[in-house]
This record gives structure tokens, sequence and C-alpha cells, in this order.
């Protein structure tokens, strides 16, 4: 209509003159290509564009590690930590991921990094989904069981993560992105086990009574079968470059971790070793800007490498580890040839808040933990009992409920839910299974640490996950508000 219209008052001739057709076909040209001119700064912003980058993240030696019931100190590096990020821009709105190598991150200090990220790129706090992938030979940064974080460690972190974010930014260029899903089943196994019917066990507290027990002690005559069933999907999220070449890869895998690392040893475990393998076998090496690939935990709280049935011979440190990135990265590559690859999505960004209640200590526990404690500082305390009393003392001051900050992302078709705990597999099959937008794939110890979040059936059953602690702290029925909260969130993002 508007090309027409000016079309007559371009061509001006009086009435009855000849047609001079070459004149009118340039002017239309140019016209056309004024048009063009005006529409290119909009054309240019709907580009579809990513970005990329690593930064080292890896602490001193001397340095606190968690994962264990103690606490660790790293003596050696064996291989680098990094904090990963991912930036996609469809030219209307920006989203941020972070994958960094370490065990847990509160959420005081992911708000810390994105206010960061804020103040350097713009990208708001509701845009940026940042995780830890759950190795146990990290640096700590959040405390747990007794182990307590550096904190010139803690501190630092939060400008290291927002530096991944911005030199990703910093590297925005056009991109072009596809997802898929394959399955890696050999991998994963449910390491809570319903105690054998007719069999007593006694649990690491010394209690008898529970109707699950962990693998820790496994193969043990108390075995009975898995207690929840393991999510063996692998997502992958491709990023290419606008001329096809890899750019970034958004793995994600529901193991807890693997962990045969060397004694002291500060690794980024399988986590890296798959990074380094995928940028192999998509032939990435030495690119630049360099590939970057991120393998965010899903939802593993209850799922480790440990085959319950099997007694595993001792192997040298790092066996393990390599075999299962090795073939977690096989799977992506697998599942990645062929993939189409496309400009027009268009992404959104979705956070809520959920107040859940905290499961708070008696008097008559709180006095007995004080007694047991007796004073003692956290470098006096040693074993589970310790861990659990001074854990009572804690949990006494913690408010009656907390906010947990639920996020799901949007990328075209696909949505990407992050929790802010460690997330039963049955618990992220679930969201999978009745989310109103598929694909979907689910990111956990995201944007915030509330320990392990086991559906109100595994808390009827007992052991490790459900024994109140800030390893977990929240309400039996938690995951049933989070996932309607979910539900609500992704029938709105629609
Ligand atoms: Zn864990």
């Amino acid at each position: 209509m508007l090309i027409s219209s000016d079309l007559r008052i371009l061509d001006s001739r009086p009435p009855g003159s000849p047609r001079r057709i070459r004149p009118l076909a340039l002017r239309l040209l140019s016209l056309l290509g004024a048009a063009a001119l005006l529409l290119l700064p909009a054309l240019r912003a709907a580009e579809f564009r990513a970005g990329a980058a690593a930064v080292n993240v890896t602490p001193n030696l001397g340095t606190a590690v968690n994962g264990g019931v103690g606490p660790g100190r790293a003596l050696h590096v064996h291989d680098d930590l990094f904090a990963k990020a991912l930036v996609l821009d469809d030219g209307q709105t920006r989203l941020a991921w972070v994958v960094v190598d370490t065990c847990l991150v509160d959420r005081e200090v992911f708000d810390a990094a994105k206010r960061l990220v804020v103040q350097h790129t713009g990208i708001p706090a509701s845009h940026q989904m940042m995780s830890a992938t759950h190795t146990h030979s990290a640096g700590a940064v959040t405390g747990a069981h007794l182990c307590e974080p550096d904190p010139t460690y803690r501190a630092w972190l939060p400008d290291r993560l927002a530096d991944a974010v911005r030199v990703a930014v910093n590297r925005l260029a056009p991109a072009q992105i596809g997802w898929t899903s394959g399955s890696v089943p050999q991998h994963v196994f449910c390491r809570r086990l319903l105690i054998r019917p007719g069999m007593t066990y006694t649990n690491q507290l010394g209690f008898t009574g529970e109707r699950a027990k962990m693998n820790w002690d496994s193969p043990h005559p108390a075995d009975g079968e898995p207690s929840a069933p393991v999510d063996p999907e692998l997502f992958v999220v491709s990023v290419q470059t606008a001329e096809g070449k890899p750019l970034a890869v958004l793995a994600n895998y529901s193991l807890h971790y693997v962990g045969d690392v060397g004694p002291g040893h500060i690794s980024a475990d399988y986590f890296g070793v798959f990074a380094d393998r995928l940028q192999q076998l998509l032939g990435a090496d030495r690119q630049d800007p360099p590939f970057v690939a991120l393998l965010s935990n899903g939802t593993s709280g209850d799922v480790n490498n440990v085959n319950p049935r099997e007694r595993r011979a001792p192997q040298p440190a790092y066996t393990q580890i390599r075999r299962v990135a090795f073939d977690v990265a096989d799977e992506a590559l697998r599942v990645l040839e062929g993939l189409r690859h496309r400009r027009d999505v268009a992404l959104s960004a979705t956070t809520t808040e959920v107040r859940v209640i905290t499961r708070r200590p008696t008097p008559t526990e709180i006095e007995q933990a004080r007694q047991r404690v007796g004073g003692r500082s956290v470098a006096q305390l040693s074993g589970w009992l310790d861990n659990y009393a001074r854990d009572t003392l804690l949990l006494a001051d913690y408010p009656e409920a907390l906010p947990v900050t639920l996020q799901v992302f949007r990328v075209g078709e696909l949505a990407v839910a992050a929790w802010p705990g460690e997330i039963f597999a049955s618990t992220g099959l679930e969201l999978k299974r009745r989310s109103p937008v598929q694909p979907l794939f689910n990111i956990g110890l995201a944007n915030g640490w509330y320990g392990y979040i086991p559906p109100p059936e595994q808390h009827a059953l007992g052991a490790y996950e459900t024994w109140r602690a800030r390893t977990a702290p929240l309400d039996v029925d938690a995951t049933v508000k989070l996932v309607d909260a979910f539900l609500g969130m992704l029938a709105g993002s629609r």
C-alpha cells in the first residue's frame, strides 16, 4: 500500500505522456533500496546472535573443598575449574547461562554475580540462569556439613561469574541454534535403595526403622530395589556460527558427579573431561573465539554413578570420570549429527519466587544438640552426629519460610526450568511429563541452593537426603509446591 501510493507520487509525468519504463523501474529499485535502508536497523536487530566464554575459577592450594562430611583441602590441581557462560540474543531479548565448576553456590553469591552482570551488560537478573555443576573437588563457596568456605574465594567468585558473561557478550556474533536429546542409561543409578523386606538396617546416625538406605555400603544384604527411577536423558543445545562452525554446546545430564579424583585434587570431574572430549570430537579445537561446552547438572539428587549391585575393582583415579565423560560426549556427538540449526527463535525468561516452609527443630532437639556440640568450634567437630547436632543449632535460627527462586527460559519451543537445589530424578521427570511446553529440560543447583529437596514419598522412606540439616532444610511437600509453580509459569510462557 505504502509503495503503490509512493509510486503515484514519484510517477509525476503528465497524463497521456508515453510510459517511461526504465526510469520508473529505476525509481522503483531506488525506492526499494531506501525502504530496505530504513528497515535495516530492525533487520539487523532481529538477527540471532550468540557468544560463549570460559573463565578460570581454580582456587589457591589450601582452599577448603566441600562434598564430604568433614572439610577437605586443595593440595593439587589436576585440571582447572571454569565458570562458563553462553549468551543468546534474538534482537529483542538476551539470555545468559552460567555453569560453574563447583559443588554448591547459595543465592547470595549468585545474586552478587547477577548484580555485576546487570551493571556491566544490562542483562536483567531474571534473564541470567546460573548453576553449579556439583563437582565435589572444587573450592568451597557455600557451607555444607562441617565444611565452611574460604571467605576470600567466596568473595572473589561473583566477579569471575560476571566476567564469564561479559566476555560472552563481547563475543556476540551471528549464530544459529538447534536442540535435541539422547540417552546415556548406563551411568545413572538411584543411590537410594529400599531396605529388603525382613531385614533390619542401622543407618549412619545409629537409627533403625527407616525404609530406605543409601548405597554407601553397597553391595549390602539389606539392599532392595531402587527407591525411584532415574532420568537417563542427555539434552543437548547446539549453537553454531552463521557459517556452521561449532560455537557452543549446552548439555544437561542427571548424574550427581563421578568423583574418582586423586586425594586433595582440584578437578572439574567428568563435567570438564566431557567439555574437552566434545570439543575434540566436533573438531572445534583452537578456534578463535574458542568453542565452549557447558555441561549442566539436571535432577540428580538421588542419582549417582555407582551400581549398587556391583563391587568395583580398584582402578586408577580418573578412570571412571573419563569413561563416563567419553560416553556422554559420544552420545552428544551422535545426536548432534545432522541436527537442523535455526535463526528464527524467540527468547524469553520468567522468574518467580515461592515461599517454602522450613523444617525447624523443637526446643528439646535444640537442647540435645547444644549438649552434644558443647560449645566446640566447627574445626573441633567431626562425624555425622556432630554434623547434624551443629546443623540443628543453625536451623533453629532459620526463618519460618524461605523465598525459593524458580526460573524458566524459553528458546523457541524449548523450555529450560531452573531449580535451586538438589532435586530427585522423579521430580524432574514429573515436570518433563506434565509441562505444557515441550521439550523441557531441568537444571538443578541453579540460582541458589536449598539442599536436597526430596518429594514427599521419599521423605516418608527416610535416609540421608531427608535428614533435616542445611543439606535438607525444606518442608516435606516442597516439591509439590514447586512443580505447581513451574506448571503455572510454563503455561504462562506459551
Ligand atoms: Zn549433592
